[in-house]
C-alpha cells in the first residue's frame, strides 16, 4: 500500500485520523445519502499549512452499535484509498453523536448532477435572463472518462471492487477534477436508480451485468462492465440506463443479453468500449487498464475529427 508523505497529508501509517468536534464548524448542507446528511465545513488543524480548509462531512445519526462498527470498517478502507483520482478521506469524528466522516470537498458535486446541467437543453441565467448554455464538447467528455478510468486502475491494482459505480458516486471539483467519491453511501436520493430485493439491499441494476444480477458475483470485471453504462452516462448528459424500461424489465433485458443503445454524440470509438465493458462473459471483457490506455490515446485524436465522428 503507498502512502503519500507529503507534509499536506495528515493520515500516515494507514491508521484512521481522529478529528476533534471543536475543530469542524458546519456551514450548510450540501445534499444527503443514505448514511445521512452531507455538509460543508470548515475543518480546523487538519493541514500544517493552512489554518482551517473547506471539508464535506457526511453525518450518521443516533448509530446503533453494528452501524457504528460498519462506519469504523468504512473509514478503516477509505484512510487506505488514496489516489489522485479517488476522493480524500481525512478522518472521523467519533466523541458523540452525530458520527461523522471528514473528505475533501468537492465544489462542482457530483457527476450525474454536472451532466445534466450541461446537456443540449441545459440553460444558464445571464442578467437573470435564461440563455442556452451550449453542449459540453466530445473531449470533456472523454477527458472525464479517462479519471474515472484512472481511478478504477487502481482500484483494481488494490483488489477492491466498488461495486456501485455510477455517475452518480463521482464527484467534481474545480477545473472540471473528477474523482470517485462514494463507498456505498448514496443510496437514498437516488433511490429510483436501485432495486430493492428482499428487505434492506438495494440493487443499482440498471449498472450491472448479467451475473451479478442472476448470482449476486461481483469482481473487477463487474466494475468494467458498470464503467460501460458509466460512459454511456456520459455521453448521454447524465440519462437514466434504460430509462423507458421498469426494474423488472430491466433485469430481463440485461440478463437476456441486450445492450443500450449507442448515444447520438457517441463516436464509434467510443461505443466500440462500452460494447468491450458489456461482453457478456467476464473474462472477454476489456480490462480497465486497456480501456484507461484507448481512452488516453483518443483524448489526444483531435477534437475536429472526433467531432465528427460523433
Ligand atoms: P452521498 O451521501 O455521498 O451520496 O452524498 C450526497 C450528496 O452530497 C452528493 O450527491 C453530493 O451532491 C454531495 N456530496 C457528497 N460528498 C461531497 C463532497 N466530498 N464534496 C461536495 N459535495 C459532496
Amino acid at each position: 500500500m503507498s502512502i503519500c508523505n507529503c507534509p499536506c497529508d495528515p493520515v500516515l501509517f494507514n491508521d484512521v485520523q481522529h478529528i476533534k468536534r471543536r475543530d469542524i464548524v458546519l456551514k450548510r448542507e450540501l445534499g444527503e445519502g443514505a448514511f445521512g446528511k452531507v455538509f460543508l465545513a470548515e475543518c480546523y488543524n487538519l493541514s500544517p499549512t493552512k489554518d482551517k480548509m473547506l471539508v464535506a462531512v457526511k453525518t450518521l445519526k443516533d448509530a446503533t452499535v453494528s452501524a457504528r462498527k460498519d462506519f469504523q470498517r468504512e473509514a478503516e478502507l477509505l484512510t487506505n484509498l488514496r489516489h489522485e483520482h479517488i476522493v480524500k478521506f481525512y478522518g472521523v469524528c467519533v466523541d458523540g453523536d452525530p458520527l461523522i466522516m471528514v473528505f475533501e470537498y468537492m465544489k462542482n458535486g457530483d457527476l450525474n448532477k454536472f451532466l445534466r446541467a450541461r446537456g443540449p437543453d441545459a440553460m444558464i441565467l445571464v442578467d437573470g435572463q435564461p440563455r442556452l448554455k451550449g453542449e459540453m464538447s466530445i473531449s470533456q467528455m472523454l477527458n472525464i472518462a479517462t479519471q474515472i478510468a484512472s481511478g478504477m486502475v487502481y482500484l483494481a491494482s488494490q483488489h477492491f471492487v466498488h461495486r456501485d459505480l455510477a455517475t452518480r458516486n463521482c464527484l467534481v471539483g474545480g477545473n472540471v477534477q473528477v474523482k470517485i467519491g462514494d463507498f456505498g453511501m448514496s443510496r437514498d436520493v437516488y433511490s429510483t436508480d436501485y432495486y430493492r430485493v428482499g428487505g434492506h439491499t438495494m440493487l443499482p441494476i440498471r449498472w450491472m451485468p448479467p451475473e451479478s444480477i442472476m448470482y449476486r458475483k461481483f469482481t473487477t470485471e463487474s466494475d468494467v462492465w458498470s464503467f460501460g453504462v458509466i460512459l454511456w452516462e456520459i455521453f448521454t448528459y447524465g440519462k437514466q440506463p434504460w430509462f423507458q424500461l421498469s426494474n423488472n424489465e430491466v433485469i430481463e433485458c440485461i440478463t437476456q443479453g441486450r445492450v443500450l443503445e449507442r448515444p447520438r454524440v457517441c463516436p464509434k470509438e467510443v461505443y466500440d468500449i462500452m460494447l468491450g465493458c458489456w461482453q457478456r462473459e467476464p473474462q472477454q471483457r476489456l480490462s480497465i487498464k486497456d480501456i484507461h490506455r484507448i481512452l488516453q490515446a483518443l483524448g489526444k485524436t483531435s477534437p475536429i475529427y472526433l467531432d465528427i465522428l460523433g
